[in-house]
C-alpha cells in the first residue's frame, strides 16, 4: 500500500525530490485528487499512463505554479492573460499551443497543451518549490470514478504508487472545466467541469461554444480523451431526467439505490436504499458530495442505482455531464 502522508515541510521536500527522480505522487487539489509526475519527463508521464491503464491517445493537463511560468511550456496570448487574471489559481484549464520542451507522451502528440493553475494550499505549496510543472490526471484506475480523498487513492491505485499527499476531501469534487483558447476570437469549451460556463462567458462578456450534449465516440476528435463510458461505477447506473419521488425509492427493490439531488420532503421512514447529494438541492454540495456518494453505493450491495439528473445550468452541466458518462454503458 501507498504511504499516505500529511503536509509537513519536510515531507514536501520529500517528495519534490521523489517527483524529480521520476517518481509518481498522488495529490491533493481543489477539483480531484490527481496522479502527478514531473510534466517535462517522458518516463515518468509514462508511468502514469501505465499506473492509471489510460490509453495513450488521452492527453495529460499540467499544472504550474503561476501564470507567468506557463511560458516555458506554451504560447500564451491576451486572453489568456485575462482569463488566468480573473480565474487562476482555480479550476479553469486552458488548451494553448504548446513548445517542445513538453514531451509527446504529455499530449498524446499534439501540438497544444493543456495548462492549470491549482488553488489548493497544499498543491500550491508542492508546486511552488518544483523547478517543473507536474502532469496530472485523477489519481484513479481509468474510466473508475474520480477520487475526492485520500483514502479513494488508496483503495484505488495504493498498490501502483508509493506516496499519497493528504490535503483533507476537495473543494468542488469534480474536474476542471476545460476550454480551447488557441483561437482568441472563437474559445470553445472542450469539458463543463468545476468553473461554471456562465461564469466564464460573464467574464469574456461573450457566448462561448459549448460541448454537445450527446456523448458520441467521435466526440473525442473534438477533446481527446472524453469518451462517452467514464467516471463509471461497477454497478449499473441509470439516470432520470424527471424527480424521484421517495415513495417510489420506499415501494422498490431494496437492492436498487435512489440516489436524489436534495434530500426528500416526503420520505416516510428511513429506509437504506435512499441517498441524497445535498441538503436543499444546492449544485455546489451536490458537486461535490457526487463521486463519494457514487463509490459508497457501490461498495454496497445493490445492483441498480437511480439517480436524478440536475437542472441544466452552471454546475448542473458538470454534474449531468458526468453522471451520463457514469451511465453510459
Ligand atoms: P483529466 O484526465 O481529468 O486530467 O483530464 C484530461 C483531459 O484534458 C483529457 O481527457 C482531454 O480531454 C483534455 N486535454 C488534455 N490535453 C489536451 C489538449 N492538448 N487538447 C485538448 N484536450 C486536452
Ligand atoms: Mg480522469
Amino acid at each position: 500500500m501507498a504511504q499516505i502522508l500529511q503536509p509537513t515541510e519536510e515531507n514536501l521536500r520529500l517528495l519534490r525530490k521523489f517527483l524529480s527522480f521520476k517518481g509518481l505522487v498522488g495529490i491533493p487539489s481543489e477539483t480531484v485528487y490527481g496522479l502527478a509526475a514531473n510534466a517535462l519527463d517522458a518516463e515518468a508521464c509514462q508511468k502514469i499512463f501505465v499506473a492509471k491503464g489510460r490509453p495513450s491517445n488521452d492527453p495529460l493537463i499540467c499544472h504550474v505554479p503561476n501564470f507567468e511560468s506557463i511560458s516555458k511550456i506554451c504560447t500564451p496570448n491576451g486572453l489568456a492573460k485575462k482569463l488566468a487574471d480573473k480565474f487562476w489559481p482555480g479550476p479553469l484549464t486552458m488548451i494553448l499551443p504548446k513548445k517542445s520542451i513538453v514531451p509527446d507522451i504529455v499530449t498524446s502528440g499534439l501540438d497544444s497543451v493543456a495548462v492549470r493553475c491549482p488553488a489548493h494550499p497544499v498543491f500550491k505549496r508542492l508546486i511552488e518549490g518544483c523547478e517543473f510543472p507536474l502532469a496530472a490526471p485523477s489519481a484513479n484506475p481509468f474510466s473508475y470514478i474520480s477520487p475526492t480523498s485520500a483514502e479513494h487513492v488508496q483503495s484505488g491505485l495504493g498498490n501502483k504508487i508509493e506516496y499519497i499527499l493528504d490535503g483533507g476531501s476537495c473543494e468542488h469534487g469534480l474536474e476542471s472545466t476545460i476550454i480551447d483558447i488557441r483561437n482568441p476570437n472563437a474559445p470553445r469549451i472542450l469539458r463543463y467541469g468545476a468553473l461554471a460556463t456562465e461564469a466564464l462567458e460573464k467574464a469574456l462578456d461573450r457566448e462561448i461554444a459549448k460541448p454537445p450534449k450527446d456523448l458520441k465516440p467521435n466526440q473525442a476528435a473534438l477533446a481527446p480523451g472524453a469518451l462517452p463510458k467514464h467516471y463509471s461505477p461497477k454497478t449499473c447506473l441509470k439516470l432520470r431526467n424527471t424527480p424521484i419521488t421517495a415513495k417510489e425509492a420506499e415501494n422498490a427493490s431494496q437492492n436498487t439505490a435512489f440516489l436524489f439531488l436534495r434530500k426528500p420532503s416526503d420520505t416516510r421512514s428511513k429506509t437504506d436504499n435512499i441517498f441524497w447529494l445535498s441538503e436543499g438541492g444546492q449544485l455546489d454540495q451536490i458537486a461535490a458530495n457526487l463521486f463519494s456518494a457514487l463509490r459508497r453505493l457501490d461498495e454496497s450491495h445493490f445492483d441498480l442505482i437511480i439517480a436524478e439528473e440536475a437542472p441544466e445550468l452552471e454546475l448542473g452541466l458538470a454534474i449531468n455531464d458526468r453522471l451520463r458518462r457514469a451511465a453510459s454503458q
